[in-house]
């Protein structure tokens, strides 16, 4: 099948599974190692927002495809990259460390502008995966942390499951992110409304687990290989 007749399959699955849930969900098409034409195929069958992990790959895309394009930065964010990307960013799914939000917080000062963060929290297992964890997000969800950070705006999360396809450890896993993400809304929603923006986006679910992720009550979906087809090398 063609990128565009993948896309449209999974688009329509995720529809259908949100109708059912009564969730708005957003798509990310993970496009990351993936060249121009595919990314154009997926933009032409009308996706906008496509997600990519890799700084240089993210800027390249960005200049030179579509302007109407979304961004979505989904990689470990190293914060002597930030000033690269943010100029094209439309949200940085993985914060995960306080050394990122100090230095967004400085580019965006040089650049007045704001920018839309998710605050990735550790679900998984694997010691491996980046993250808070629920006692650090009780912190962070304290007004007075967002002071130093006004250009900051804290718009939801995003979280990894473990890799297994044992399916009762991924949706708890999920649960308990969907759980945090509700537990701290009426805070960070407060927050980011003072701001002018919203807490709205609880990102998780990729090609592999997305439909019990969104079971479990996700609003943004980033898919990749169920799209695209496995990944190319690294480019
Ligand atoms: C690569 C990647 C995805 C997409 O993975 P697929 O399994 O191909 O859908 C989603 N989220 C993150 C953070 C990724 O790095």
């Amino acid at each position: 099948m063609s990128v565009a007749e993948q896309l449209t399959q999974v688009r329509r699955d995720v529809e259908e599974l949100s109708n059912r849930t009564g969730q708005d969900v957003v798509l990310v098409a993970v496009s990351k190692t993936k060249p121009d034409e595919d990314v154009m195929a997926a933009y032409e069958a009308g996706q906008r927002d496509f997600g990519e992990n890799r700084v240089q790959e993210l800027v390249g895309k960005a200049q030179r495809l579509p302007k109407d394009i979304r961004w979505h930065m989904i990689g470990h964010v190293q914060t002597n990259k930030i000033k690269d990307f943010l100029p094209w960013v439309h949200l940085v799914h993985g914060v995960d460390r306080m050394k990122v939000l100090e230095v967004l917080e400085r580019e965006c000062a040089k650049l007045s502008r704001n920018v839309d963060i998710l605050l990735q929290v550790h679900i998984a297992e694997e010691s491996t995966k980046f993250g808070w964890d629920a006692s650090e997000i009780a912190d962070l969800a304290r007004p007075e942390v967002w002071e130093e950070f006004p250009h900051v705006r804290p718009v939801g999360m995003m979280g990894m499951a473990t890799f297994t396809d044992d399916e009762q450890q991924v949706r708890r896993e999920f649960a308990l992110l969907a759980a945090l993400f509700k537990t701290h809304g009426k805070a960070f929603d407060q927050l980011a409304r003072s701001r002018g923006a919203s807490w709205e986006a609880l990102s998780m679910g990729m090609s592999g687990d997305w439909a019990w992720a969104l079971e479990e009550g996700s609003s943004m979906v980033r898919i990749g290989s169920a799209i695209f087809g496995d990944r190319n090398l690294p480019l």
